[in-house]
């Protein structure tokens, strides 16, 4: 069968949503449909694919082909013939909006400091723009943020042209293509080859909101949202701050001041219970030696078992060696599996000593001086070694 490129009725009209052709090619049982002609816009140069209905089947993406056609990625076989196609208005007209925009945050961008655009990605949130420049700074940002939300306002025109690729002069980037390329022009600003789908006038992107920036490849990433995007985030961003502002009851302009003061109240108040859980656990300790009955040897020793053995079970242990004489304690930590032995100086037993002995046979690391020692085991068989040898079980 002979292979016909598709029409793009997209390339003259972008505003065009209802159109008729011809189905001239199936593939995929049906499910993969090729037009004479189609006003669906294929994902290619950053812009997202159209969706929407071919006599009333839902098309769920299109594809742009190599050998030129367009191909609609149907969610139900159809046949040969006419069909009656109908495109989702709102998610392209979001797309123009963001598209456009783009063209004219790039054309300002290097109008300002002469940052190029390298790429462009379009999101289902957020579009980005990757800078040819290793730092923008934020009053870089705020500035081309004015600037592109100033051109929109004066309404400028958005025109579409075919030149020469040999021929044509004052592109933004030149282009790889060649032959006949598709002109996107703002009038005054910026003249691209672009084939992607875009706004009659600036006005349409308004507003123009620039988010955050991340260093990608050495480069500056900006995300930006435009038009109807850009107000619903801006009511989202709002609602936030109120949700923000109810929680920890302030006005929102305060929000900044009193979330830091907040934060320093946190941290005070992290500080002061550290401090106490180190005193209840000394307190622990000590009581813990003075519960403990004197074994033959003279010895007070204990086992204990805990989670994990964190600075507050170090503490409480080290009260118990240092409450009175002739002390041992023993730790057993279950996540992560280790073991802590401390003791009393006059306990007659090398803490250290009897630790790397026993990590020597049963396997794990770990260190430390004669009254008090601390590692990690395999599992908890490893640490029972352990306390068999310091006489605890
Ligand atoms: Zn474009």
């Amino acid at each position: 069968m002979l292979r016909v490129t598709t029409e793009r009725l997209y390339y003259q009209d972008s505003y065009l949503t209802d159109f008729e052709g011809q189905v001239v090619d199936l593939a995929g049982d049906g499910r993969r449909v090729y037009l004479d002609r189609t006003a669906f816009y294929p994902a290619s140069g950053g812009q997202p694919y159209d969706v929407g209905e071919l006599s009333g089947v839902p098309v769920v993406e299109v594809v742009d082909e190599e050998d030129g056609r367009v191909a609609h990625v149907m969610a139900l076989p159809l046949a040969q013939g006419p069909v009656k196609a109908k495109i989702d208005w709102a998610r392209r007209y979001e797309h123009m909006q963001q598209h456009t925009g783009q063209h004219l945050l790039s054309a300002v961008l290097i109008e300002l400091y002469g940052f190029e655009t390298l790429s462009f990605h379009m999101g289902e949130d957020l579009s980005t723009i990757e800078l040819g420049t290793k730092e923008i700074g934020e009053g870089q940002l705020a500035a081309a943020e004015a600037r592109a939300n100033e051109v929109a306002r004066s309404g400028r025109v958005v025109s579409i042209g075919f030149a020469d690729a040999e021929k044509v002069e004052g592109l933004r980037k030149q282009s790889q293509r060649t032959g006949t390329l598709r002109i996107v022009e703002i009038a005054g600003l910026d003249k691209s080859a672009c084939g992607g789908t875009h706004v009659r006038s600036l006005a349409e992107t308004l507003p123009i909101q620039i988010r955050k920036i991340e260093k990608v490849r050495g480069n500056v990433r900006l995300e930006f949202v435009c038009g109807g995007r850009a107000s619903l985030r801006a009511r989202q961003d709002f609602k936030l701050l109120q949700e923000m502002a109810r929680q920890t009851a302030t006005a929102i302009d305060k929000l900044p001041e009193h979330v830091g003061a907040l934060k320093e109240r946190l941290t005070d108040a992290e500080k002061e219970r550290e401090r106490l859980a180190q005193d209840l656990a000394q307190r622990e300790g000590r009581e813990a030696y003075a519960a403990v009955a004197v074994s033959a040897d003279g010895l007070r020793r204990v086992l204990w078992g805990v989670e994990k053995i964190t600075e507050i079970v170090r503490g409480k242990a080290l009260a118990f060696a240092a409450a009175g004489e002739k002390a041992l304690v023993m730790v057993m930590g279950k996540q992560p599996a280790g073991v802590l032995i401390a003791c009393s100086q006059d306990a007659g037993i090398d803490a250290v000593a009897v630790l790397k002995q026993t990590l020597a046979e049963v396997g794990g690391r770990g260190g430390g001086a004669a009254t008090l020692a601390q590692g990690s085991v395999p599992n908890e068989a490893a640490a029972l070694v352990l306390a068999r040898k310091l006489g605890l079980s």
